[in-house]
């Protein structure tokens, strides 16, 4: 049986496959904090469910401030948000 990826939902710190979380992705070079459809984005990665309800203790607890090491905006917080409640609830299979 094929070994399934798991991951850590920065919002209710389960551990879950990969395919049911999203990656949130902070790059250093621009200083921008986005949802990373593809996993594939260059820098410093997070996870959380393809849930917007999972952002809020994720906000609360700065729990996603300290996973990406960087200060995490109420806007940028705002815009993960909305791009949250826009995902599929899986993720491509790998
Ligand atoms: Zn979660």
């Amino acid at each position: 049986m094929r070994k399934i990826p798991l991951r850590k939902c920065v919002g209710c710190q389960e551990m879950k496959p990969k395919r049911e979380l999203i990656r949130i992705v902070y790059n250093q070079t621009d200083g921008t904090v986005d949802l990373d459809a593809s996993g594939r984005k260059p820098g410093r990665g997070a996870y959380i469910c393809r849930n917007v309800t999972c952002l809020t203790p994720a906000r609360k607890k700065k729990a996603l401030d300290r996973s990406l090491k960087t200060s995490v905006s109420a806007t940028i917080y705002d815009s993960l948000a909305e791009q949250l409640a826009e995902v599929e609830p899986e993720g491509p299979d790998e």
